[in-house]
């Protein structure tokens, strides 16, 4: 039985005062009430805030990006190994606004999954098709590339380690949804595409779905057989709106 997982992607936003009221509520409201695993991606100078006002909570936090380097002359890169002294658990990879405005092809978000991995961390392994993709009919084969370029640099084996979040370009920030059935079939055919390598791994393999996921569609969407909760963005600034979304994952 795969356990429900749900991440905030804070994005580029908040302030030290607002993380702290955000962090407080969430704490509050959340309680222990709840039985997904839940996490929060900050900006990386927030980690240590995270890293205080989450300590002993079952909330984890995670950064939304990393350096496929281990150290060097990298002006302004992060890397994980960094990010593991912060007590991260998880870091969003390839997430499809870094792959659009800082052009981070398939080949750089495997060598990224390969360096997260190995300071033992949970990449959060962002895949999805534009809307000229889904609307073109190749958004399978556009997932497919991406997964492909994790397969073959890391191995099948990696896929035992992270968690792939199906992001649909066009449902990102926009207010417009996959359906649960739309998501369903992606996801599905997401599963497929690992089980062809190892049926084991695939079937323990945790897929969010994320894309302007809010409370009012969180439940159909996270009821779907294949979809393992969610990665979340706008909702996730928002403390009841991300509480009810995590409760709606039980
Ligand atoms: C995201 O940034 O990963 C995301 C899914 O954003 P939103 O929920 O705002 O669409």
């Amino acid at each position: 039985m795969r356990r429900k997982f749900v991440a905030g992607n804070w994005k580029m936003h908040g302030s030290l005062a607002a993380n702290e009221a955000l962090l407080r509520a969430l704490l509050a409201g959340l309680g222990n009430g709840y039985a997904a695993e839940v996490c929060v991606c900050a900006p990386f100078p927030y980690l240590a805030q995270c890293a205080s006002l989450l300590a002993g909570s079952r909330i984890a936090w995670g950064a939304q990006n990393a350096s496929q380097h281990d150290h060097g002359a990298y002006t302004g890169e992060v890397s994980a190994a960094m990010l593991r002294e912060f007590g991260c658990r998880h870091v969003i990879v390839g997430h499809s606004e870094r792959r659009a405005l800082y052009g981070e092809t398939d080949g750089l978000v495997a060598e990224k999954v390969s360096a997260v991995l190995a300071q033992s961390l949970v990449p959060i392994l962002c895949v999805g098709e534009r809307l000229e993709e889904r609307e073109s009919g190749v958004a399978e084969q556009v997932i497919g590339h991406q997964l492909d370029a994790v397969l073959s640099h890391c191995g099948i084996g990696a896929f035992a380690g992270l968690v792939v979040a199906y992001e649909p370009v066009w449902a990102i920030g926009t207010g417009r949804t996959a359906t649960p059935e739309q998501a369903q079939a992606v996801h599905a055919f997401i599963r497929g595409r690992i089980a062809a390598h190892d049926a084991a791994i695939a079937q323990a393999l945790v897929i969010q779905y994320g894309g302007s996921v809010k409370p009012g569609n969180a439940a159909q969407l996270f009821a779907q057989p294949d979809i393992d909760g969610g990665l979340i963005g706008g909702a996730s600034l928002v403390a009841e709106d991300f509480i009810e979304i995590v409760r709606a994952a039980a």
